[in-house]
């Protein structure tokens, strides 16, 4: 009996382990040629440079518990500096905890629902040598069952439960699928299946945005740098929306003698590291230009749910348990954060494997 996860996301990753580990027959295909999703760390000259993700709320258990069953407990890392300020569009000023998703205007700390948000005062954790430690260990205990450029094009019923059509023309058949990909993806194989429901979670808007990675000797940044980063308010006129102090927030995230800056920008045209620095330099006093920056672009970045989100994904998954075992998981539909991906994934993988081995 196999089980064909679509998306090899964090979610998808997740599901594929939860679903290998159970002894199951598992496939997990990306249309990507880099599984990770998101998950997009860069390691250079001694930089971790984190192009998505760079940590989680130290008190959500999912992706601890996760990493430590797949080997890499010890790579967990707490944040070191804590703390943020705000810039005014004049100056730095203190930021009360909590209040930095409130001023950029993030839902729910990473989370869809209440319920599952983990206080912000035990601070930020990520892996040693970034996001990606997680990904590469997942990859590892998945081996030849990853296939990475599988777009799937189609989901449709078949004899065996499902047959996924893939670009180019192949096809492979399931008893169970996993539906590990972005909301709007999701909706569209969905409706092709004749879910017409499931086009509503196209209502699900993922905002674009750019992070800017810069690179500067230490002697170049004022030493007087307060806290892990500053968010600036809506009304400060900034093009960069936020910055983190990456090689103050977490260890070994730049060689000695330098210091690893990331800056969000909202969309803006131009040369985004030079966009970024300048904006840098004359917010917190940076002298001459850094040694390199590095932009990754977030077309379709964070997503944001609409009001009534969670009902609508309740009434496609109602509707999802009377066809063969199909399950959707992933950012798109039960939290943006990477722990709640990891819950979301692992989640999906035990509905089907209970029903295809119900
Ligand atoms: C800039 C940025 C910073 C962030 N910072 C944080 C943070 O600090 N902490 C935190 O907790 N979260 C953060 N997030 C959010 C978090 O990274 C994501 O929500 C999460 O990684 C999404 O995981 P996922 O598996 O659901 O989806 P994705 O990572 O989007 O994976 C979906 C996968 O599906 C594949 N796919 C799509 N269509 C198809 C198809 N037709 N066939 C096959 N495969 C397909 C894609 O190639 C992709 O690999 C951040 C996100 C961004 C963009």
């Amino acid at each position: 009996m196999t089980v064909a996860v679509v998306g090899a996301g964090l979610a998808g990753l997740s599901a594929g382990w939860e679903l290998n580990h159970a002894g199951a027959d598992v496939v997990v295909l990306d249309a990507g040629r880099q599984p990770g999703g998101m998950i997009v760390t860069e390691r250079r000259d001694g930089f971790i440079v984190e192009g998505g993700p760079d940590g989680f709320l130290a008190a959500e258990p999912d992706i601890q518990e996760l990493a430590r069953e797949v080997g890499i407990g010890e790579r967990l890392v707490d944040q070191v500096a804590r703390g943020a300020t705000v810039w005014t569009g004049r100056r730095l000023e203190p930021l009360a905890v909590g209040r930095a998703a409130e001023v950029l205007g993030i839902q729910g700390r990473w989370d869809v629902g209440a319920q599952h948000a983990a206080p912000l005062h035990g601070g930020f954790t990520t892996f040693t040598t970034g996001m990606a430690d997680v990904v590469e260990a997942l990859v590892t205990c998945l081996g030849p069952r990853l296939r990475t450029t599988q777009g799937v094009t189609a989901v449709a019923p078949s004899a065996r439960g499902w047959r996924l059509s893939f670009t180019g023309g192949s096809s492979l058949d399931a008893e169970g699928v996993i539906l590990a990909v972005p909301a709007w993806v999701a909706a569209r194989l969905l409706a092709g299946l004749g879910v017409s429901a499931a086009r509503s979670l196209d209502t699900v808007v993922y905002a674009p945005s750019v992070t800017v990675s810069l690179a500067y000797r230490a002697d170049q940044v004022p030493q007087t740098l307060e806290g892990a980063g500053f968010v600036a308010a809506p009304d400060s006129g900034s093009a960069v929306r936020a910055c983190t102090y990456a090689w103050r927030k977490y260890p070994n995230r730049a060689p000695d003698g330098y210091a690893l800056l990331r800056a969000f920008l909202g969309p803006v045209d131009g040369d985004l590291g030079a966009i970024a620095h300048a904006e840098l330099a004359a917010i917190l006093g940076i002298e001459r230009t850094p040694v390199w920056s590095r932009a990754f672009h977030w077309p379709r970045g964070l997503p944001r749910y609409p009001r009534g989100h969670a009902e609508r994904v309740a009434a496609v998954r109602e509707r999802l348990a009377r066809l063969a075992p199909l399950a959707i998981a992933g950012a798109g539909f039960d939290g943006a954060g990477v722990s709640a991906c990891v819950r979301s994934g692992r989640a999906a993988g035990r509905r089907v494997l209970e029903r295809v081995s119900g």
